[in-house]
């Protein structure tokens, strides 16, 4: 069977990338599945990163790889936290991360909190093939957290979609409908066989 290596090591992401490319007959593989080798995400955008990210798979792996890159611009930021939004407080500390934000915008007013979710994803073989796609959502920054679902900034990000909710107040399907995530996955889908089979 053929193999796509996804270049995480996160299980939930693994789990979803399974079940879509399970309809191609392709065997989902993650970077855990490997020895491990380091990835230096020193990019200066999404774009580079997830192109580090892949091209370092590659180059250890020898398989098709699909790497992703996403995080939170916010405009009154000139662009940050952008590709540091995991680690802008601390190493994948929502809580502080959230704080942080808050406190970096604390008397920005409502009509300059404007920011967007950003996602590139890029699929990369060994002969060189790319495809990259990218998925955006526009919203902006309320003043304080609302809602139990999502992760990382969900609950202080409110999407031009859903006015008056966060999109830590949406169901998972409603945020995929919309999400940066979700746009870029579908603009990925849809060129993917080309991709593949070429
Ligand atoms: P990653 O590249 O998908 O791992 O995302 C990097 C960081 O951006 C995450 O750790 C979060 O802080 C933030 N982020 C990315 N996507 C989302 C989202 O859908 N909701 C909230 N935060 C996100």
């Amino acid at each position: 069977m053929a193999t796509l290596v996804i270049a995480t090591k996160n299980e939930g992401k693994a789990r979803e990338y399974r079940k879509m490319f399970a309809p191609f007959g392709i065997e989902v593989k993650t970077l855990a599945d490997f020895p491990s080798f380091t990835i230096n995400e020193d990019g200066k955008t999404f774009e580079e990163n997830a192109v580090i990210k892949a091209k370092t798979a590659v180059d250890h792996l020898h398989l098709p790889v699909m790497a992703d890159d996403s995080g939170l611009c916010v405009d009154a930021l000139n662009g940050a936290p952008g590709v540091h939004s995991a680690r802008y407080a601390g190493d994948h500390d929502d809580a502080a991360n959230n704080a942080k934000l808050l406190k970096e915008l604390a008397n920005v007013p409502d009509e300059r909190r404007t920011a967007h979710f950003h996602t590139t994803i890029v699929a990369l073989k060994p002969d060189g093939a790319k495809l990259v796609t990218n998925g955006r959502v526009n919203g902006r920054i309320l003043k304080q957290p609302r809602g139990e679902n999502g992760f990382g900034y969900d609950p202080l990000f409110m999407p031009d979609e859903y006015q008056e909710r966060s999109m830590a107040e949406l169901t998972a399907n409603q945020k995929n409908q919309i999400s940066h995530r979700g746009r870029a996955l579908r603009a990925f889908m849809d060129k993917f066989t080309g991709w593949w089979q070429a």
